[in-house]
């Protein structure tokens, strides 16, 4: 993958864990890639407590997984899994990368969620988003001030409790929903790759082979909702304005 020269981008897409991305917004993503869009992934923690696999292993699997979604950039901010925590130094590093990359839109793990990582990234990201305009917090890149930036436009991709409130927002990803399940197939010491993953290693959620199934009935769902074979589904922070009408006709 090529590093980012620009600095202005179309869309940052945040996960506390590697994968959050894919499974919550992987078709979202690839959308995006495909029209030509800068896209930059971001994950805090290279998801060490796993269960299975490692947090070097993770990191291999999460930059193949980029090179399939076809985004610009991802970086990983190594901070400590299972313990995120919303703290002056951790939302410091978000401001950072927020400056770094000015996005038009960033999109987040959701703000209420059964992992506490989750939620510690939604928090940390509101925050940055909220201070990396101020003029007065000072964060460096290779040694020179950034400029403050901030843009209103935020949304939630959904994970474990997607079906527990109305989306604002449903994204149709029936061109991208194969791109997007080869992405989360990347992760081959997480889900189960017929041939790949080890079958005597301890059994999660995600490595039942029944997972890959289920995130398939989750697309169909809301794409049933919207008429189409599948979509992802989001939370709006603020309201979505549009010039016009004819932007969803
Ligand atoms: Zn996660």
């Amino acid at each position: 993958m090529k590093k980012t020269e620009f600095t202005e981008i179309d869309a940052l897409f945040v996960g506390a864990h590697p994968d959050d991305v894919e499974l919550g917004a992987g078709g979202t993503v690839a959308n995006l890639a495909r029209e030509g869009k800068k896209v930059v992934m971001v994950d805090f923690t290279r998801g060490e407590l796993g269960t299975r696999g490692s947090g070097e292993r993770r990191l291999k699997e999460a930059s193949k997984a980029a090179q399939i979604l076809g985004v610009q950039e991802r970086i990983n901010l190594g901070l400590p899994d299972g313990f995120l925590k919303s703290d002056d130094e951790t939302i410091k590093k978000a401001i950072h990368v927020i400056r770094k990359y000015r996005p038009k839109i960033v999109v987040l793990n959701p703000e209420y969620e059964r992992h506490p990582d989750h939620e510690a990234a939604h928090r940390i990201i509101r925050s940055a988003m909220f201070k990396s305009g101020l003029l007065r917090i000072e964060t460096k890149e290779n040694g020179r001030l950034q400029e403050p930036f901030r843009t209103r436009k935020i949304i939630s991709y959904q994970q474990a409790y997607a079906f527990t409130r109305k989306p604002d927002l449903i994204v149709d990803i029936s061109d991208t929903f194969e791109t997007k399940m080869k992405a989360i197939k990347a992760y081959t010491s997480q889900v189960y790759v017929p041939g790949i993953s080890d079958p005597n290693g301890p059994v999660t959620r995600l490595s039942r082979p029944e997972f890959l199934e289920e995130l398939e009935a989750r697309a169909i769902y809301f794409g049933t909702l919207i008429g189409c074979r599948y979509a992802e589904p989001f939370i709006s922070i603020e309201p979505v304005g549009l010039k016009s009408l004819s932007g969803i006709i």
